[in-house]
């Protein structure tokens, strides 16, 4: 059996069969000397929009960005307050701050790890605007569940989808659930460009309208600003290799998919928590997390067998430092905290091989016996 390291993520397996298109359209690019905004740009965001059933998608220059600019086009700003949940990247509630507005954290559902309805509920004050759902690790949240919660308060849902690109929640797309979504394009997202990248797809006008301004210094027509904005476009070189890489995408979700069913299937039995298999929605796994009482010495005979594995995320964000202002202690969150302890993802990537997955299963059998 080889013995060979296997890489947490591996892009090149991915790119190398598109690898004459990716250089193509790079070299279009570099002909046409049309570096912003412009035909790419506008192409890609009206076949990614298309592929998530919405009217509007407008192209910005990360997922962080692609959040902040949603939340202040549904008119989120000073003295508002949002909630979503203690278990994601900081830039979900980085987005929040960068707004003027406050992070309000509520806790998650045991079993998928999203946003739990009735603690959202909970945390719901005078002051909150929005709520932002994470569809973490590739899996859709309640959508149902939230959108009810936020028609009877009156808020706006922004979803962070910088995790879900393809997925399903009930036969919608993520992206096409909420008032408006952020993606990242971030390199290993399952959409990825080739640096950082974001769009807000929305089927509401307005808000396409106004990020469109926010995204171009708030330029109506040259020289015309008609609020202050941000300097936050996607590139054109980076639209043109998105557009290539959007053709595969549904390939590359259903390969990581059959990889999650391998895994499942020679993990059951074993002393770890699987993923929830949900028949309802169709998971895209940006990430495959196992839970596991010895995480950390599973984590480390897995690196002695020279098989990469990530934690995402190993501190909720009401525990982080940056957010000690927020006043929560440890406790706030148990659903989130106890998650936190046990959870490790296993590579997970497309062209993931399918002895690679045997010999990780091997490997997490023989530390846990
Ligand atoms: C990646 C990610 C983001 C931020 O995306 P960037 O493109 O890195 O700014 C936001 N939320 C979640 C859940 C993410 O995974």
């Amino acid at each position: 059996m080889s013995t060979a390291a296997i890489p947490f993520v591996d892009l090149w397996r991915q790119h190398e069969p598109i690898e004459f298109e990716l250089t193509e359209a790079i070299t279009r690019v570099i002909r046409s000397s049309g570096f912003t905004l412009g035909e790419e740009l506008e192409d890609f965001e009206r076949e990614f929009a298309a592929y998530c059933g919405v009217a509007f998608g407008v192209g910005v220059s990360s997922g962080t960005d692609a959040l902040r600019l949603a939340l202040a086009a549904s008119g989120v700003g000073d003295g508002d307050e949002v909630v979503t949940v203690p278990n994601t990247f900081i830039a979900t509630a980085e987005a929040i701050s960068l707004c003027g507005a406050r992070p309000v954290f509520a806790d998650i559902d045991e079993a998928t790890l999203t946003m739990d309805p009735a603690a959202l509920e909970a945390a719901i004050t005078q002051r909150t605007k929005a709520v932002i759902p994470v569809h973490l690790y590739g899996r859709p949240a309640a959508m149902d569940e939230i959108m009810e919660i936020a028609g009877r308060y009156d808020l706006k849902v922004v979803e962070d989808a910088c995790q879900a690109h393809g997925a399903m929640y009930r036969g919608r797309c993520t992206g096409s659930l909420g008032d408006a979504a952020a993606f990242s394009f971030y390199p290993g997202k399952n959409l990825g460009a080739f640096g950082d990248g974001g769009i807000v797809v929305t089927g509401d006008e307005e808000i396409a309208e106004r990020i469109r301004l926010l995204r171009h210094h708030g330029q109506a027509a040259k020289n015309v600003h008609v609020e202050e904005g941000l300097c936050a476009r996607l590139d054109a070189l980076q639209a043109a290799v998105l557009a290539v890489k959007l053709r595969s995408l549904d390939a590359w979700n259903d390969a990581r998919r059959v990889a999650a069913g391998l895994y499942d299937e020679s993990l059951a039995g074993l002393a770890v928590l699987t993923p929830q298999v949900d028949t309802a929605s169709r998971h895209v796994y940006h990430l495959y997390v196992l839970r596991c009482g010895a995480r950390d010495a599973l984590r480390a005979d897995l690196t002695g067998a020279g098989i990469a594995t990530g934690i995402h995320y190993p501190t909720p964000l009401h525990l982080q430092p940056a957010y000690r202002r927020l006043g929560y202690e440890v406790g706030s969150f148990p659903v989130a905290e106890r998650a936190a302890a046990e959870i490790v993802s296993l590579p997970m990537f497309p062209g993931l091989r399918e002895l690679e997955i045997e010999r990780i299963a091997d490997e997490i059998g023989r530390s846990i016996a």
